[in-house]
């Protein structure tokens, strides 16, 4: 077992990494630089930025958080070959703490079916891999890729290699979330036992959630030594995700008996923040008994326990609804409201946004909502700020919407558009099954992007029948998924909103995509 000295657990962030690869994930440029601000904010100790030779927009926006980070690491991630490395050590190279991730698969399946490798290649290949990065950079990291179905006595034979090699942190990745609580614990401890060179560095756990299991396998191989963990915002990830972020801390924070005291430098009262905006910029929604930031975590519904909670509350609580940064739901602002509460009141929920931007909410969505709305709640100004910051990539903004509904289930709806990058004004109508169906297809034939609906969910931000409403949907567009997210007061305009949201993600990732070719082409020509 570790030391007391080591206590210490390094958090180790890859929402822009593999938190991106989620299908309907995709980040734009000020999207990560955002989520990598609130990242740092929040404490985490290294953010996995990307993984620079994919594309010309991963390396960029590496580069991008590199330079705008000062206390985290920065991380960009390679395979292990010299073409990678030496891309993504150029990527990370501006930040004061750069780091490099070199990964090589090491388990019998991949080497067999995928590498076509034999062990003592994938060997000399790792320590070639890790010493060409050390040649660039101090800090490396190296992940024996399906770490969780490596036989563990080359799987041992690897982490002292790389180790030998300069690695200063080994991950130990169960790529597939294959394993359980007790075997993956079975495995750390074997490395600590077996490797002898294993306090020379770091041992990193990455763990996948295929079978619901990612967050126990984590903690069990901090119980066994691992003082990294690899995690992501709300467990965002490739396929059913990665360990979360704010559950791995908060298990860690709340039970110290059952961790040895093991911390992490997290300041938890940003998780719920943190956590609201990865999900807006993403368009991943967060299940409503998601633990820790889930809407229910803290809700009492049965009689029982609500009157518990409210004589003594770790009757049913066992963590402190503040200390994850949930404040009780109040009446905050209203019409009479001026500009420096409502600055305070932002800066109270979390958001931290430039002067310029907090005027323009203030004097436009704000002023436009308490006169529509007579009680303002924090819900809803999180609401206006996540639906100003959804701006940011826009190409088409909605200017007006009339709709005529019939028996008979038939509607029309009229649609204006402004295109913000040509600066024109576009109107067109159409019928459809019902005036939800009737705005998406006039939003086609003005956008002439089609997408097929997959998933499209409207519910209240807040209660009474002044509230605002919230429409979500996830569409396809080719074998993308997209996402988009809207609020008012009337929910036809937040489906029009989110609809159109989705439309311009198809856009911006067209644009994106065409940069990869070469020259300024795209976006404006559409
Ligand atoms: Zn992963």
């Amino acid at each position: 077992m570790a030391t007391s000295a080591a206590k210490r657990v390094i958090v180790f962030d890859t929402t822009l990494r593999d938190g991106e690869q989620s299908p309907g994930a995709s980040m734009n440029l000020t999207e990560k630089l955002e989520v990598a601000r609130a990242l740092e904010l929040l404490g985490v100790d290294v953010i996995e930025a990307g993984f620079p030779i994919t594309s010309p927009d991963d390396f960029e926006a590496v580069r991008a958080v590199s330079r705008q980070v000062r206390r985290p690491a920065v991380c960009g991630l390679a395979r292990c070959v010299a073409k990678d490395i030496d891309r993504a050590a150029e990527a990370v190279a501006p930040a004061r703490h750069p780091r490099i991730h070199v990964f090589l698969a090491t388990s019998k399946i991949h080497r067999e079916h995928k590498l076509h490798k034999a062990r003592n290649e994938i060997l000399r290949l790792a320590v070639e891999g890790v010493r060409h990065a050390k040649a660039a950079i101090d800090d490396i990291q190296f992940s024996p890729e399906d770490a969780a179905r490596t036989e563990p006595p080359f799987l041992a034979e690897v982490v002292e290699a790389v180790i030998d090699a300069g690695a200063t942190t080994v991950n130990i990745p169960d790529t597939v979330g294959w394993s359980t609580p007790d075997r993956f614990r079975a495995l750390i401890e074997y490395l600590f036992e077996h490797v002898s060179n294993i306090r020379k560095a770091v041992i990193a756990v990455h763990c996948h959630d295929d079978l619901g299991m990612a967050v126990a396998n984590t903690l069990t191989a901090v119980q066994a030594g691992a003082r990294q963990v690899e995690v992501t915002i709300n467990g965002i990830g490739e396929r059913a995700g990665n360990a979360a972020l704010e559950e791995v801390v908060m298990a860690l924070n709340t039970r110290p008996d059952a961790f040895g005291g093991c911390r992490t430098g997290i300041r938890t009262e940003l998780l719920h923040p943190t956590s609201r905006m990865v999900s807006r910029v993403t368009g991943l929604v967060v299940a409503r008994n998601k633990s820790v930031v889930g809407e229910n975590a803290f809700a009492h519904e049965s009689g029982v326990h609500a009157d518990g909670v409210l004589k003594e509350r770790t009757t049913y609580e066992i963590m402190d609804p503040k200390s994850v940064g949930l404040a009780k739901s109040k009446l905050v602002l209203g019409k009479h409201s001026g500009r420096h509460q409502f600055r305070q009141r932002l800066k109270e929920l979390g958001f931290r946004l430039p002067d310029a931007a907090i005027d323009r909410l203030f004097f436009g969505a704000f002023k436009e909502l308490a006169d529509r709305k007579k009680e303002v709640f924090d819900e809803d100004i999180a609401a206006l700020v996540e639906s100003e910051s959804a701006q940011t990539q826009e190409t088409w903004r909605l200017c007006r919407l009339t709709v005529a509904t019939a028996t008979g289930g038939m509607a029309s709806a009229t649609v204006e558009l402004e295109n913000v990058v040509a600066k024109e004004h576009r109107r067109d109508a159409a019928t459809g099954d019902g005036p939800v169906d009737a705005i998406f297809r006039a939003m086609e034939r003005i956008t002439g992007v089609s997408l097929r609906l997959s998933d499209y969910q409207i519910r209240s931000v807040t209660s009474g029948t002044e509230a605002q409403g919230e429409a979500r949907l996830e569409a396809r567009h080719g074998d993308r998924t997209v996402s988009g997210r809207g609020v008012s007061t009337d929910i036809l305009e937040a489906s029009a909103k989110a609809y159109l949201g989705a439309i311009n993600r198809v856009i911006a990732m067209k644009g994106r995509k065409s940069k990869v070719q070469g020259p300024k082409s795209k976006v404006k020509k559409r």
